[in-house]
């Protein structure tokens, strides 16, 4: 920390709620997956705005189709029909399994969207959702009661009715808690949060059988695991389940705020004017961008190529773990979302190896209390993961 970041940090945090912990650096000019702070210093940026710069920093095709729409609408309300919207959609709705979609600003409000539609389609008596322990849904106060992890609930007591958590991984647990009040699970395919952990297939097949048998709607909240991240367009193609409800957010605008809510024409029918309803949601300028970012995802070789280099880099991180086995216990994720699990040692010293790379200009997170994250724009090239990789390396010798 120097002089720029050290002022800017100083002033800031005397006008800012201090419901951060932030990193003592301000942050001024991004490019590709490189960053720069206030004092020109360079970093190697391994988690995007938490998996959301899905095209680097500034993709020049993203930057353009902002500034454009910027120069001709910038907002009018949904009152009316605008074409970025309606584009967007297209090619959602031809990329998925739905056939509607709903605009938000967040990955909670996606959240809040999903829940919502689930209860009015489920009709009056069947209200209740259930989610998993260790998953994460976001901050609102419906969807932190979704969120299995008590620490986001205290003092915010009392939570909203009608959530309740399976525990992970427990199917027959999962079926018990099914009672005539239920309309819904919901779950991440993969939990990022809680420390990149994925989900079974056959856990998975197993939650959709629950819901067949009972009649429940299955909703699958790729806020994280979505767009492009796993290596596909979205992570249920890898798994052989479709939701009946999909949620949205990070990667779709490559940054600008957005988030969706997906399903089919059947249950989007009960969302009838005046039921759900967004000011700034599906926005000229955050759909514009949303558009210019899928259309570069889903040309041709975009995905393999994902695909490609995470293979790589989970050889490389893989690699890392009998070299520290003091510190590192495995490597778990898919396509570009990747946890590096440390044992009980190695995750008491978590917080301090995030430090230490941050020293020497490489931005990675410590997830869930368990597990060094990497979620790196899907652009990152092979020579940027070899370096970020030998700078790891550095860092668990020192312990
Ligand atoms: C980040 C995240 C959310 C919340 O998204 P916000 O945009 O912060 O509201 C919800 N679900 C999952 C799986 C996430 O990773």
């Amino acid at each position: 920390m120097s002089k720029e970041n050290e002022k800017i940090q100083q002033e800031a945090d005397t006008v800012l709620v201090g419901n951060y912990s932030r990193n003592p650096v301000a942050l001024v000019k991004g490019e590709g997956c490189r960053l720069w702070d206030a004092d020109g210093r360079e970093y190697l940026d391994f988690l995007a705005g938490i998996a959301v710069c899905a095209l680097g920093h500034c993709h020049p095709a993203v930057t353009q189709a902002i500034c454009r729409q910027a120069g001709e609408l910038v907002h009018v309300s949904n009152l009316f029909y605008t074409g970025p919207q309606k584009e967007l959609a297209e090619l959602l709705v031809a990329n998925t399994f739905a056939d509607r979609v709903f605009f938000a600003n967040s990955g909670a409000e996606a959240n809040e969207a999903a829940i919502k539609l689930a209860r009015i389609a489920s009709g009056p008596g069947r209200y209740e959702v259930i989610s998993l322990q260790g998953s994460f849904h976001g901050r609102t106060l419906a969807t932190v009661a979704a969120t299995g992890q008590t620490k986001f609930h205290q003092g915010f007591e009392p939570m909203p009715d009608g959530f309740s958590h399976a525990p992970f991984g427990n199917l027959v647990a999962l079926d018990n808690m099914i009672t005539d009040s239920t309309c819904a699970i919901l779950c991440e395919p993969i939990q990022g949060e809680s420390g990149v952990r994925p989900l079974a297939q056959e856990y998975l097949q197993g939650i959709k059988k629950l819901c067949d048998k009972h009649d429940l709607l299955l909703i699958f909240d790729e806020v994280q695991t979505g767009v492009g991240r796993t290596g596909t367009f979205f992570a249920y193609e890898q798994l052989g389940v479709t939701p009946d409800i999909m949620t949205v957010a990070k990667g779709l605008g490559n940054g600008l705020p957005i988030g969706a809510m997906l399903t089919t024409k059947e249950l989007a029918a009960a969302l009838v004017p005046g039921t759900h309803a967004s000011t700034f949601g599906g926005n000229p300028v955050a759909t514009a961008a949303a558009v210019a970012t899928l259309k570069v995802m889903l040309a041709d070789g975009f995905l393999a190529g994902v695909r490609e280099r995470g293979q790589y880099f989970s050889e490389q991180l893989q690699a890392l773990v009998p070299r520290y086995p003091h510190l590192l216990s495995g490597v778990r994720g898919v396509g570009m979302i990747w946890g590096l699990v440390l044992t009980e040692a190695g995750a008491a010293r978590g917080a301090e190896l995030v430090k230490k790379m941050l020293d020497r200009g490489y931005l990675i997170n410590f997830a869930g209390n368990v597990a060094l994250r990497f979620v790196p724009p899907l652009i990152v090239t092979t020579a940027e993961i070899d370096r970020l990789v030998a700078a790891l390396a550095e860092v668990l010798a020192l312990d």
